[in-house]
């Protein structure tokens, strides 16, 4: 409970058919480098994340998802293509795309996850802590 708690934070897709705003605090960045997130993005995931309760849509004609496992479902802009979150049943947070974000963040990104997965092409140069899979 403090005053960072009234912070509104505006996202949106590439083309504005999918506008969203986040109430409070968002988490630090993770970058997420298992396969899917590495086909959905273009490269691999960096994802934010808040309560899915600090979440309202402001426009979502475009919003889709897509069952990307028994356990998840990924938010996608069916308009512009812009991947936006990843939602894990029965999670009380949702993940968001952190290019989604308006303007400036003030996030920092915090580590790396599924660097097992990750691509060939590309090399990890940063000191951020690495997990091969999702850490405990
Ligand atoms: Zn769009």
């Amino acid at each position: 409970m403090n005053d960072q708690n009234d912070k509104i934070t505006t996202a949106s897709c590439l083309c504005g058919a999918v506008r969203f705003n986040i109430r409070g605090d968002l988490r630090p960045v993770i970058n997420c480098h298992c396969s899917q997130c590495r086909r959905t993005s273009g490269h691999f995931g960096a994802f934010s994340g808040a309560p899915k309760n600090a979440l309202t849509f402001t426009e979502e004609r475009g919003l889709k998802w897509f069952q990307s496992s028994q356990q998840a479902r990924r938010g996608f802009c069916s308009e512009c293509g812009s991947s936006l979150f990843y939602d894990r049943k029965n999670a009380a947070h949702m993940a968001i795309a952190a290019g989604s974000l308006d303007g400036i963040t003030h996030l920092v990104t915090k580590s790396h996850i599924f660097t097992d997965d990750k691509g060939d092409y590309y090399e990890l140069s940063d000191d951020l802590p690495r997990h091969g899979a999702y850490p405990g």
